[in-house]
């Protein structure tokens, strides 16, 4: 952590004559932490970004006078929206409302601000190492409204910033001079590097995901629960109409293989309409965020037995709740592929993420990845991964004991004792694995 109150601990080198800069103040107009500096040689005057954020990897340099960027690395939209933000800022804008929970001199400040939603959570996500190892300091949380419900009990206060995440790179003139003088309330301020991609050695979901509504009774006694994430600006095909026929493939293979089966929409859009014909449907899209509606997409990503999504920010959450994901990569986002990905807290075998997080890869708008093969994967998923977690154990009997206890709650167990309802296309081995398994767990 950097510490930025009453002294600023951070160098900087003037990127004309590598002169130590002189840091005068650190601001924070909005996703930027910065250092407001002067070159001792040039008397030139930058603002330089602090090592938070997506800064740890790309920091950039703006030059007060001439609005020129200096970087290394070329990542233009994270340098650039700096020099943008700078050149146009906001004069009129609210300031951060105050939920405090309790006084502290000291504190550890989380600035999780961005322009895209899964960066603004990612950065989210690192409260909890400081709740956890930093007792002696209060955490204050800088976030969007958005993401409000999801702070975890135990930070001293929470800074909301009432301002939609897509208006986060924005240069608020309004939250800088609110920062600083806010700085002058503590003996002590720090600032968290904020990782942009925590692992999961670092969070635990349900301290963020918490008070959600009880669903039981409109999934009972139907199962599995297989999610789909639905988003619109990056379709499963060429265009809306073809991803509206991919879905309802989908929800059809899926019904004639589980007949008691939930299959659950969330996300934002409608236009694709899906024909209940089949299992049981539950469209929980809308247009528009709304923190019930959220709770509401959580409760369901908590019960999910498979999450299945397009890749990106709208698989975070169900990736990390539902018990299982089936992810559709565009060729575009493979670069980018696990960064979209939430761990359960801890997981320790890495065979588990690979048996219960799988990736299909399509090309850039996912036209050549048929449903069948998504249909497949799913079914994969939940019929064979459970059973394949119980031959990898090979560590104490009590870990194996462990391992057999999440088996009897997953879904693969119910499927199992139900074998011949299901439709499953070649069943004639799995059932012999089933009843295998089934035997074995009885021992236990
Ligand atoms: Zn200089």
């Amino acid at each position: 952590m950097i510490r930025i109150f009453p002294d600023i601990e951070f160098n900087a080198q003037c990127p004309i004559d590598a002169a130590e800069l002189h840091i005068k103040d650190v601001v924070i107009p909005g996703m930027r932490c910065l250092a407001d500096s002067i070159c001792p040689i040039c008397n030139t005057r930058y603002y330089v970004d602090l090592p938070v954020g997506h800064a740890l990897w790309f920091p950039t340099t703006l030059n007060q006078s001439t609005a020129e960027i200096y970087t290394q690395f070329g990542v233009n939209w994270f340098s650039q929206r700096l020099r943008e933000s700078f050149l146009e800022p906001v004069e009129v804008e609210p300031i951060p409302i105050i939920h405090k929970f309790f006084d502290a001199d000291r504190i550890i400040i989380l600035n999780c601000l961005d322009f895209l939603y899964g960066h603004s959570l990612l950065k989210l996500l690192n409260v909890q190492y400081y709740l956890d190892n930093h007792p002696e300091l209060g955490c204050c949380v800088l976030a969007p409204t958005q993401l409000l419900h999801l702070v975890p009990k135990g930070v001293a206060e929470i800074w909301e910033f009432p301002i939609s995440i897509k208006e986060g790179w924005k240069w608020y003139l309004s939250l800088q001079n609110w920062m600083s003088k806010q700085f002058t309330n503590y003996k002590e301020c720090f600032l968290s590097p904020t990782y942009p991609h925590p692992s999961n050695q670092a969070y635990d979901l349900t301290r963020f995901v918490r008070d959600l509504p009880n669903i039981l009774d409109d999934i009972e006694p139907h199962r599995p629960v297989i999610l789909f994430s639905y988003r619109e600006d990056r379709p499963w095909g060429n265009t809306l109409k073809k991803q509206q026929y991919n879905l309802q493939k989908l929800y059809n293979q899926l019904s004639t293989i589980f007949p008691a089966l939930v299959f659950v929409l969330i996300g934002f859009g409608q236009q694709a309409k899906i024909h209940a014909a089949g299992a049981r449907l539950i469209d929980l899209r809308t247009d528009k965020f709304c923190v019930e509606c959220d709770r509401l997409w959580l409760a369901y990503m908590s019960a999910a037995d498979c999450a299945v999504g397009v890749h990106g920010s709208n698989m975070l959450l169900p990736s990390g709740l539902a018990r299982s994901t089936v992810e559709l990569v565009p060729r575009l986002r493979v670069g980018n592929t696990v960064q979209d990905f939430l761990f359960p807290w801890k997981m320790k075998d890495v065979r588990d993420a690979l048996l219960f997080y799988r990736m299909i890869y399509g090309n850039n708008n996912l036209s050549d990845i048929d449903p069948v093969k998504v249909t497949d994967l799913i079914v994969n998923v939940l019929s064979y991964s459970a059973y394949n977690v119980i031959i990898f154990g090979e560590g104490t009997s009590n870990e194996l004991r462990e391992r057999i206890r999440i088996l009897r709650e997953s879904e693969i167990y119910k499927c199992a004792l139900n074998v011949d309802r299901l439709n499953i296309r070649d069943l004639s081995f799995s059932r012999r694995l089933i009843n295998y398994l089934i035997k074995i767990i009885q021992k236990f």
